[in-house]
Parts: C-alpha cells; structure tokens; sequence
C-alpha cells in the first residue's frame, strides 16, 4: 500500500487530527489584541508566543486547515550544525537559537512537541572527505569508524557526526503548540486590508471583518491581499519524500543524505529540490530515484517497499533567507515569510522575535539581517 500524502497525519491521535479543522468557518471575537494570519508553523508557533508574551487576545486564522501548506509536508529536522556548510553565520546562530527553543518548548509545552534528539552523520561526498571548512561541531570519522554506526554500505565512506540534533512530526509539534491558543478559526480567509495613516485598522476575511491591535502575516510566501502593495518577490521549490515500509535496518539517527529513522523503524528519504517543477502531483520517477539512492548506499535494502509518497513546496526569497519584520511602511504590521528549507527549525526563534517586538513596540536587535526591504532598490 503507497498513500499519496504524508506519513505526519496518520501519526496524530484522533482527537489531534481533529483539531486541525478547529473553529472551522467561525470568528468569536472581531478585535483581538493580535490577529496571526496563517495557520502553519510559523503562524502557531507566532500566535502562542504571543500568548505566552502575555499580549492579550490572541486570534489565528488559516484559510484551510492548520498545517495544510508546507508545514504539513516538511521533514522536520531540526538541524543547524550541518548548516555550517552551506548558510552563512547570523543564519546559522538563528538556527541554533531556535533548536536551544524547541528544547524548552518540549519542556514547557504540556505533553511536549514531540521533539526528538539525535545524531547527524554526514557521509562524504567524494573520496577525501569534506571541504577544507571543518567546524568545531564535527567529529570527524574514519571509514572503520562509519562502518561501526552504519553496517552495510556499498562501499567504505568517511564521515562527519554531529551529536545532539532533533527532529518533529512537524504536524503534532503544530497541535501540541495549537492546543494553547483559544482563538483559532480555520476555513477562514485573509481578503484585504484596511490601512489608516501607518496602521492596519481592519482585515477583511471570508468570515467578516477583524479589528486588530496588531497583525501579523504567517502566510508562506508574502500575502496578496487588497489593499496591501507588497513589493517582495518570492517563489517555490518543489520537493518529495518518502517512507519505506518497516526494516529490521537500523541507522544511528540523521544519516545524510541518505535517510532518517524514524518510528516503527521506517525510513524517511527525500527532500529533493526538484526546480521548475511546478505541477503539485508526486512525480514516480523521482520516487523512483529517492529509492536507488538509498538501494546505491544500503544495498540490503533493495526490495524495501514504499508506504508514503508526497511533495510540498518551499517557499522562497531569491536570497533563500527569510522576511521577519515590519510590513514596510507600517507600525502595528508584520511579516514573517519565505522560510524556504528551515521554516520548522526556525519557528520559535522567529516567533519569539515577532513576540518581543510587538511587545516593546521597537525592533529588537537580532531581525536587522532578515528585512522586508532588503530587496527593494531604496535601502531601509
Ligand atoms: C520537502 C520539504 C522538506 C522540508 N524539510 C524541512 C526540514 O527538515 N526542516 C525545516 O526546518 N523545514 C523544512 N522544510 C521547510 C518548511 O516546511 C517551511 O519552511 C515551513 O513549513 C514554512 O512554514 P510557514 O508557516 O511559513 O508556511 P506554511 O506551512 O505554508 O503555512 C502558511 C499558511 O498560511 C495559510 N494562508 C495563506 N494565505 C492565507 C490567507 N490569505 N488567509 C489565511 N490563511 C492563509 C496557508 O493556507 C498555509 O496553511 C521543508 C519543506 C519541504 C517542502
């Protein structure tokens, strides 16, 4: 059996799945003291900080279900060591940040987020290991070494292992952070928008009129909405996973880029960047592909059937790095978008940002690198 959707929803208890459709259609209060537009992770995870913030009524609306975007489809890994390689310092801190938050959050949250920890290996890509940038995270690995964690390989490999990683259901960690929230109405959709001088005073939704405090766009990419002339470009890039079936294989955690283990001794596989592929249907030969990778570098794994299959799209900036600030030109507005392959992992960070700054009214020190102006020709 192959489900064409994501292995997430099925891992939720009843009640939790159910309570993705919460307050369906329906607004209790039309002047919250903060109205979170979006119901995916950075939309909950943004709502209950504010909460936590102590910010007064808190309402979040989601035009589908919660987690029905990319949140829904995301690996869930939580991951900012290995990122050393590829993202540039500031980002990398934002990163780390927000892993130190999961962690509390798992704390603080009842019945925790579901937050995993666990190990990253890195296999070398080419013989000669990795690049000559090796940082103090890593433990470097002999292909004696790599063999004592992962049985099996094709062939020897030296490896990169990095302890104290995690990983979520992204979706259960959206209930569990959901579940404090007493506002929240899905089916609900952002239309426009009513400004005034530099505030926001009214956002029209399918469900009637809202007169927040403050508001923030939790959309995925930048909102299009009436009345709001939002300059920001963005886009999206496909990407696939999948889920074998159960295997008596075991691996020491995040084995990369080759695949994760996570319950039932199921292994995740995937997170392609399948650029200019545009069509929202699973594409078979990528699937296809995902699997004789693993088969290349896990021979024994050959015949391993598949029980998940399902695409989702990141969304983007051209710069690949995330809006966390002020609607431009507005004072009681914000935007956090574009969060591309590390919207899970940096969810409370950014929220806990976005919390402060409504809080304290001024910008604090952390969000200057992720402006929503950046791209415009006119420095901020
Ligand atoms: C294949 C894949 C693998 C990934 N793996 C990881 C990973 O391992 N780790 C990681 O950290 N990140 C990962 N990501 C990235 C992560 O999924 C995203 O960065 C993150 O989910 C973005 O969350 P979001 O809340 O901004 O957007 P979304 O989850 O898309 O939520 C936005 C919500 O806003 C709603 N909305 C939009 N417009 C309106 C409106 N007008 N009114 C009301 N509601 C509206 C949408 O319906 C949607 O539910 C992955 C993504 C993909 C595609």
């Amino acid at each position: 059996m192959t489900v064409s959707s994501a292995i997430w929803r099925d891992q939720l208890t009843d009640t939790e799945r159910a309570t993705l459709g919460r307050g369906d259609g329906a607004i209790d209060d039309p002047r919250p003291d903060v109205l979170v537009v979006g119901g995916g992770i950075l939309g909950v995870a943004t709502a209950a900080a504010c909460v936590q913030a102590g910010l007064g009524s808190v309402l979040l609306i989601e035009t589908g279900r919660l987690g029905a975007g990319a949140t829904g489809g995301a690996t869930g890994l939580l991951i900012p060591e290995p990122h050393q390689w590829s993202d540039p310092e500031p980002f990398v801190d934002l990163e780390r940040a927000s892993l130190e938050r999961w962690r509390d959050l798992e704390q603080a949250v009842p019945g925790g987020v579901g937050l995993v920890e666990l190990d990253w290996i890195g296999l070398a890509p080419h013989p000669g290991g990795f690049a000559a940038h090796q940082p103090p995270a890593v433990e470097w690995l002999s292909p004696g070494q790599v063999e004592h964690f992962i049985p099996g390989l094709a062939r020897p490999m030296e490896g990169a292992l990095i302890r104290r990683q995690g990983r979520v259901n992204p979706l259960r960690a959206l209930v569990r952070l959901a579940a404090g929230l007493s506002a929240v109405a899905t089916g609900v959709a952002a239309t426009g928008v009513t400004i005034s001088g530099d505030r926001v005073t009214a956002v029209m939704t399918s469900a009637g009129r809202v007169s927040p405090g403050a508001v923030v766009f939790a959309t995925g990419w930048p909102p299009v909405l009436d009345g709001l002339a939002l300059d920001i470009p963005a886009d999206r890039v496909k990407g696939h996973l999948l889920v074998t079936e159960r295997t008596p294989l075991r691996l020491p955690g995040i084995v990369a880029p080759v695949a994760t283990q996570i319950e039932d001794g199921r292994l995740l596989a995937g997170g392609t960047f399948d650029l200019g592929d545009e069509t929202p249907d699973v594409q078979p030969g990528v699937i296809e592909a995902i699997m004789d990778g693993l088969v290349a570098v896990l021979p024994e794994l050959r015949g391993l059937g598949v029980d998940y299959q399902w695409c989702c799209f990141r969304p983007r900036h051209p710069d690949r790095r995330p809006v966390i600030d002020l609607v431009p030109g507005l004072a009681n507005a914000w935007l956090t978008s574009g969060h591309f392959r590390t919207g899970i992992l940096n969810a409370p960070a950014t929220a806990a940002v976005l919390a402060r700054w409504i809080t304290a009214g001024e910008i604090p020190a952390e969000p200057g690198t992720w402006s929503a102006s950046r791209f415009s020709t006119r420095a901020r």
